[in-house]
């Protein structure tokens, strides 16, 4: 399943060039063009999947499984001491390339990066009325 109109379909083509570091019959991996940080990587499934939610759980755990090697890679390739595993899923999430795919961004200590991470808290109950909304929900 491939998009015409999709950038990382026509990268996964070869319509266009990408500095990759690896390829299986299942996902493809490459160098951002825009780094959050020297060595920042992206892993593509093969297939046109729009966000994470659209995948079929079976590619999702094969890409998935492939997360700690490219985690070891990044670590030993830039000499950072940690990396974020981030996956924007909607325009609202920050997607900007609508097929989905997993950055690891390498990180060290005072390097400026990150979330606005402002915790919040709940009112009594509330979090019990997300608990039984969310159990229902998976329940099907
Ligand atoms: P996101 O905002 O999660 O959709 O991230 C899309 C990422 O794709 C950005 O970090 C871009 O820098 C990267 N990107 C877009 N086009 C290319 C390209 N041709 N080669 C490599 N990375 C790209």
């Amino acid at each position: 399943m491939s998009d015409p109109n999709c950038v990382f379909c026509k990268i996964i083509a070869g319509d266009i060039p990408s500095a990759a570091i690896y390829r299986d019959e299942h996902l493809l991996a490459f160098l951002d063009i825009g780094p959050l940080a020297e060595g920042h990587i992206l892993l593509v499934p093969l297939g046109h999947h729009e966000g994470l939610s659209d995948m079929p759980a079976d590619i999702a755990a094969i890409v998935c499984s492939h997360i700690p090697k490219f985690g070891r890679a990044v670590l030993e390739a830039t000499g950072a001491p940690a990396f974020n595993l981030l996956c924007n899923t909607g325009r609202e999430a920050g997607q900007e390339v609508m097929h989905v795919h997993f950055h690891l961004i390498p990180r060290a200590a005072g390097d400026g990066l990150g979330y606005r991470w402002n915790a919040g808290t709940y009112e009594e109950g509330r979090i019990q009325e997300w608990q039984q909304k969310f159990e229902r929900i998976l329940a099907g």
